[in-house]
């Protein structure tokens, strides 16, 4: 069996002005958890602008990975950026909305992390909490502070009537928790599909025949030791492979 091409979104760093020059990077966990789950990874440089280039980087792929990142530019969402908002790329914007719209086009699944997630609702014209404090009742820490990366944080409810669900095979889930934002008005045609108890957005999911999946936590972290989590790049790379 021909495993699945998995394109991984990448960040680009720009000259430190210190000799370092311009970069294109990817965290590790992305790569290693998509070869776990049976898929074969590819990293996507941000081509912003180039249409043709992006619908040929697509057309060689079977799946995408929307990796975490800085903040999205809330212009993209319709918001003036407020106090809170942090380190915005705009090149790196720029691309991945032309690469999730030109994806949906071409019927290629999308798995969504963290900023991944917040990028599908952006995309498909949801609008985010430029600060999770902006959110009425957030009380829950959502920025991690252990000393241990892989650690377990804060419990997600699973939406029962969501793929997601069936996917973990659990109503309720630890997960880790990086982030500063969240999903704030959904993108039509998406449900939510987990939420932490202080009723924070943690998962979304387009219903239909395409695997369209955001996750607000960082599963590629916790692949190597919670089967639970390898769940979710198994389904989407099973996903990949039936182009759906
Ligand atoms: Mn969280």
């Amino acid at each position: 069996m021909n495993k699945p091409l998995i394109g991984i979104t990448c960040n680009s760093l720009p000259a430190d002005g210190a000799g370092l020059p311009a970069r294109t990077l990817a965290n590790t966990d992305y790569i290693t958890s998509i070869v776990r789950a049976g898929g074969v990874p590819l990293l996507l440089p941000p081509v912003p602008g180039d249409s043709a280039c992006i619908r040929r980087q697509l057309l060689s792929l079977d799946g995408i990975v929307l990796t975490g990142g800085p903040d999205i530019n809330p212009l993209l969402y319709g918001e003036e950026p407020l106090e809170k908002l942090g380190i915005v790329n705009h090149e790196r914007d720029e691309y991945e909305l032309e690469l999730v719209r030109t994806a949906a086009e071409l019927h290629k699944p999308l798995l969504g992390i963290c900023r991944g997630a917040q990028m599908l609702n952006v995309a498909f014209g949801g609008t985010l909490h430029q600060d999770i404090h902006f959110s009425a009742g957030a009380q829950i820490k959502h920025f991690q502070t252990s000393a241990q990366r892989e650690a377990l944080w804060h419990t997600a409810i699973i939406e029962p009537a969501s793929v997601l669900a069936v996917i973990l095979g659990q109503s309720t889930l630890m997960v880790n928790s990086y982030h500063h934002q969240s999903v704030k008005e959904l993108a039509s045609g998406f449900i939510v599909a987990a939420r932490a108890k202080d009723n924070l957005i943690e998962a979304i999911e387009r219903p239909g025949d395409l695997f369209v999946l955001g996750i607000q936590w960082h599963p590629e972290i916790l692949t190597k030791d919670h089967p639970v989590m390898l769940n979710l790049f198994q389904a989407f790379i099973k996903a990949s492979l039936s182009k759906g």
